[in-house]
């Protein structure tokens, strides 16, 4: 949800082809990678990557929600592996499958969660406290969406304008006063709206740096449109917290990077700009919100941006070997969920899921489940239910077949909303149902 899911979409894929690639009917489970299959180079400096940190194996895009079993199940599946640059600490994932292909369609989401609605209204009160934004000062959102964010800067008479690449989206956000380029932003489109005489007095990116193709150019621009003292502030899930709590699940193939501040200070620094304040966030499972200026500005250094860098450094985030031991923990975590549904099976248990997120998929996959390992995932979404899961091809279902089927488990699979979950579903109490989750590790309750 929010501005980075919206921004490019995370259910952007569903609307492909099931074979983007041109591959062949005969195997229609391994698609060719684009870039070669042997040596990996970092997408960001172009050394020769050497250090796996998750090889989830052949996946199909993870929201490619398919309208029989059969399709779900024999869908092109690509390589998703994630590995680390020694030289540039840049954490990314093969780019086995071209950025057109998944970028190359925008699905409008119309509603957002209340809490992420609240998280951007605090922002905003925030940002205009802080760095004293009056009226006159124009605010800029790279991934804009329907301009939800920026009704709240405009609310508070500031100039805005939103970039976002969807051009459905933008003519929405336009209709709703929200002024709106559509646009791929970088630093073409940067250098353009400063011949144009636009540019930021305050610049926001919302969960959008891990989708961007060429982080180089995009942060270029970001320095090109800073006006002399302006603030840029990018929101990301932070990679200590993603290794901490095993959250392999946010690993997939329209996630090109997956970020620590050790590698984004680096990136920013060569683009001519500093950090100076991280915030730590709660959403996401563990987010990081980062302050930066052009070098030359005025802004303060907090002593925040040393305590999280000392952070990473402790949990060795410049450390090959700490990458290499996340794999081996994600192997017992699939060995442990496994081993929990094969226990309920012996015991005449029944297991069913809930919630049909893009996370579910990789984590399902991975798993190697299928209709065997849960029945079915009850969601709330009228537009995935009667679907089937991308690969594992488990059925969607609404809600109300939990009540119907009465299963002894629901394994959560969005774990991040738990606590709303549980509440939601509160009625499999009634049966003595109980939720798992299986991330981090098996907990019931
Ligand atoms: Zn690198």
């Amino acid at each position: 949800m929010g501005g980075a899911a919206a921004f490019l979409g995370t259910d952007a894929a569903r609307r492909l082809p099931e074979y983007p690639l041109g591959v062949s009917d005969a195997c229609p489970r391994m698609a060719p990678a684009v870039h070669g299959m042997g040596q990996r180079q970092c997408q960001y400096c172009g050394t020769t990557l050497h250090t796996t940190w998750a090889d989830l194996g052949l996946q199909p895009l993870a929201n490619s929600y398919s309208v029989d079993r059969e399709t779900a199940r024999t869908l092109a599946a690509y390589p998703l592996h994630a590995r680390y640059c020694h030289i540039c600490h840049l954490v990314q994932v093969d780019r086995a499958v071209p950025a057109e292909a998944i970028f190359s369609d925008y699905p409008y989401f119309s509603s957002y969660s209340w809490s992420w609605l609240a998280h951007c209204r605090n922002y905003a009160g925030a940002m205009i406290q802080r760095f004293d934004l009056g009226s006159g000062k124009r605010v800029i959102e790279i991934g804009s969406n329907d301009g939800y964010l920026l009704k709240y800067f405009a609310e508070a008479g500031l100039s805005v304008l939103g970039i976002d690449p969807a051009g459905n989206i933008a003519e929405i956000a336009r209709n709703a006063g929200i002024p709106t380029e559509t646009a791929f932003f970088g630093l073409d489109v940067a250098r353009d709206l400063v011949a144009r005489g636009i540019s930021a007095d305050h610049l926001s990116a919302k969960n959008v740096l891990a989708h961007v193709p060429d982080i180089r150019d995009f942060v270029e621009g970001v320095a090109v449109l800073l006006r002399d003292e302006a603030v840029f502030t990018v929101e990301f899930p932070h990679l200590l917290q993603t290794i901490r709590g095993l959250q392999f699940d946010q690993i997939y193939h329209e996630h090109y990077c997956y970020l620590s501040l050790l590698a984004l200070q680096g990136i920013f620094r060569e683009a001519g700009l500093r950090i100076f304040d991280v915030e730590e966030l709660t959403t996401h499972g563990g987010s990081l919100r980062v302050y930066a200026c052009r070098s030359t500005a005025c802004h303060e250094t907090s002593s925040n941006v040393d305590a999280v860098l000392a952070a990473e450094i402790v949990a060795q985030l410049d450390d090959p070997a700490a990458y290499r031991d996340f794999e081996r923990k994600l192997r017992g975590l699939k060995a442990d969920f496994l081993g929990f549904i094969a226990n309920c099976h012996d015991a005449g248990k029944r297991v069913v899921g809930y919630g049909a997120a893009a996370k579910a998929n990789t984590f399902l996959n991975y798993c190697g489940a299928s209709p065997d390992t849960l029945a079915y995932i009850a969601d709330r979404s009228s537009s995935k239910v009667r679907r089937f899961m991308p690969g594992s091809g488990i059925p969607i279902v609404e809600i109300v077949e939990i009540k119907r089927t009465r299963p002894d488990y629901i394994a959560i699979l969005p774990w991040n909303l738990r606590q709303e979950i549980v509440g939601e579903l509160g009625f499999v109490r009634r049966w003595g149902g109980r939720f798992v989750t299986a991330i981090p590790a098996i907990e019931i309750f």
